[in-house]
């Protein structure tokens, strides 16, 4: 479904990602693991279209999409939770919820969406009035992730959703991603930190460090590699 081919992104002299390929298959979830700095963050944002790669292509569906517009990006069915979410805290969880699907127009349809979030994430329903200022950690992760699902999303790319969560929180936020995929037929491209949590989830996993792609296997076959383990991942 997604096609990473040889991209390059530069921040001024600064080069984050050198000659990065890597294929993410429709309903699959895909971990990007490596360490503070391996450019992670970089090659989710090339991807939605937040930055523009020097070289290299993104396919989407067989088609170029590397330079396209972000908004075109999003109605071609990708949404991007950035790291620490990004809700809006003055809003109520309600309102960040619509903002996600208001681009679609059909008020009807954003309103099922909506709802079927609460029912996705019950700890949302119970606290639909309140500002998202309010929430904890976890909840405002939740509320990000399904902030972008009311937008229907065929690929969502997901930043870092464990940072600072307790371990209980992470492995429930980790079985939704699972879940997406499994049932709804979503797609997932997963950056995080946290290897071992991704890797309980993930099929496949890339392993990225100072920019460059040094393992791409299955999930099992980089949790197995002790030398990989150890190297880059930290567990
Ligand atoms: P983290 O987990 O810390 O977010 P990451 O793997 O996501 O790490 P990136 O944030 O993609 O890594 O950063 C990759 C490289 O690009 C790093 O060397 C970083 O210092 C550099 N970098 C990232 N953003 C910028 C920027 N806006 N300007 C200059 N350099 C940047």
């Amino acid at each position: 479904m997604l096609e990473v081919k040889d991209l390059t992104v530069s921040y001024g002299a600064v080069r984050a990602l050198g000659g990065v390929d890597l294929s993410v298959g429709e309903g699959s979830v895909t971990a990007v693991l490596g360490a503070n700095g391996a450019g992670k963050t970089t090659l989710l944002r090339a991807v939605s279209g937040l930055l523009r790669p020097r070289s290299g292509r993104v396919e989407l569906d067989g088609a170029d999409i590397t330079g396209t517009a972000v908004e075109e990006i999003v109605r071609l069915g990708v949404a991007h939770v950035p790291q620490s979410g990004g809700v809006i805290t003055e809003l109520t969880v309600q309102d960040n919820l619509r903002l996600g699907g208001l681009w679609r127009r059909d008020r009807a349809a954003l309103a099922r969406r909506v709802a079927d979030m609460y029912e996705l994430f019950p700890p949302l329903a119970q606290r639909r009035s309140r500002t998202a200022a309010t929430l904890s950690g976890g909840e405002r992760q939740m509320l990000a992730l399904a902030r972008a699902l009311t937008g229907a999303p065929r690929l969502l790319l997901v930043d870092e959703p464990s940072l600072g969560l307790a371990p209980r929180v992470v492995a429930q936020l980790m079985a939704v991603l699972r879940r997406l995929c499994d049932e709804d037929g979503r797609t997932v491209l997963l950056v995080e930190q946290n290897a071992r949590s991704a890797l309980s989830v993930a099929d496949r996993a890339v392993v990225l460090d100072l920019g460059s792609v040094v393992a791409d296997e299955t999930a099992a076959a980089i949790a197995a590699d002790d030398r990989l383990r150890h190297a880059y991942l930290g567990f």
